[in-house]
């Protein structure tokens, strides 16, 4: 009964500050801004100079994304991502239109560079809200979108070697020398093995395509952005784990975990496990956090505290997660937001900006853990 009470007065309060809080961000004209995850600086570029010009908002995302959808060398979204375990590429993206409040999604897509414009055509095409696998990829090319191989040269040796890496419990594998081949075919080190198995590859492909199989490197594009009438959109694209089992679907093609724009708050966007994402509804919870007065910073903050419950708070079990939050507010107040101060390979975490004064570059990301 007294909850009862409480969200009552709570929903009154809210209520009333509402248009005191929305009539002080009326009075300024928002900034044009854009962010995205570390790897879109061309993108927050893009973006931002298609809504300087005019153009629509989840255009402008769109065409910033493409260009990392379409680079052979981001190993984590679209053509040249790392493929599912069978060695095929699997793309999640998802799309939200802030002036219309309407979101498309594919998961689980083959074939198709770009996965983003399809979510956008499901949005605009369809009355449905997502597409998955064969039908998604039917869709596509009833829409005119090419069926492509989306391995390059790079990610198909990634992946040849990624299974060469796996070992039964007595270190054996069936892509080894044989066990009736002389000894010293059999202890050749690693590297020097794959030489001679991929003669055509460089070392430096080589050595790549090791690091990716021995640790498989996280990696999906989120852009937002924010025209100066107050319109926001975002995106996220993917091509999610590495070796993932075919048909695992992550958080970047489901509205509220890996995208959520409402623009009479604000969007956010995310990076990293999906499966800790998925389990908050990440930016579903940072908008609302917003909604309810939190800066960007404190939002995404909180979102990660509630990750981090999911493990009971214990930094041993949270030290392979990574888990990047992207936050922009319909008054142009951004932040970057991630698990840990340093990724798996060392490097801070950051995040990409672009405004109308400063050109696009990267940032640090404000972070809940510190890495020993
Ligand atoms: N969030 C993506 C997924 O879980 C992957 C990533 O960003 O690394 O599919």
């Amino acid at each position: 009964m007294s909850e009862i009470t409480f969200s009552r007065r709570a929903a009154l309060l809210g209520a009333a500050a509402l248009p005191i809080v929305q009539g002080a961000r009326a009075q300024r004209r928002p900034p044009s801004i854009a962010i995205s995850s570390a790897n879109g600086v061309a993108a927050c570029a893009k973006a931002l100079e298609v809504v300087r010009a005019g153009g629509d908002t989840l255009d402008a995302v769109i065409a910033g994304v493409n260009i990392v959808e379409l680079d052979p060398n981001d190993n984590s979204v679209g053509y040249g991502g790392l493929p599912n375990e069978e060695g095929v590429v699997e793309l999640d993206a998802s799309v939200m239109h802030g002036p219309t409040r309407r979101g498309g999604a594919v998961a689980a897509i083959r074939g198709i560079k770009t996965p983003s414009k399809v979510a956008q055509r499901v949005m605009e095409d369809t009355d449905h809200m997502m597409l998955v696998g064969e039908g998604a990829l039917r869709f596509a090319k009833d829409q005119g979108f090419l069926e492509e191989d989306l391995l390059t040269e790079q990610s198909r040796l990634s992946w040849l070697v990624w299974r060469r890496s796996l070992k039964d419990s007595s270190g054996h594998n069936n892509w080894g020398p044989g066990l009736d081949s002389p000894p010293g075919a059999r202890k050749t080190a690693v590297l020097e093995r794959l030489k001679q198995e991929f003669p055509q590859a460089t070392e430096a492909m080589l050595a790549l395509a090791w690091e990716h199989a021995t640790n498989p490197p996280h990696g999906t594009i989120n852009c937002l952005v924010l025209n100066d009438k107050g319109e926001m959109s975002g995106v996220t694209t993917t091509s999610g784990l590495a070796w993932k089992i075919p048909g695992r679907v992550g958080d970047s093609p489901l509205i509220g975990a890996g995208l959520y724009v409402d623009q009479e708050v604000g969007a956010a966007g995310s990076t990293g496990r999906g499966e800790e994402n998925i389990r908050i509804a990440g930016a579903h919870t940072i908008v609302e956090n917003m909604r309810h007065g939190m800066s960007p910073k404190d939002a995404a903050l909180d979102a990660l505290k509630r990750a981090a419950r999911n493990f009971g708070n214990d930094a041993k079990r949270l030290e392979p997660i990574d888990l990047n939050f992207y936050v922009l507010r319909n008054d142009g107040e951004y932040a970057g937001a991630s698990l840990w101060n340093k990724r798996a390979n060392g490097a801070a975490p950051q995040f990409a900006v672009a405004t109308a004064d400063r050109a696009s570059q990267r940032e640090n990301s404000v972070y809940l853990y510190e890495r020993k």
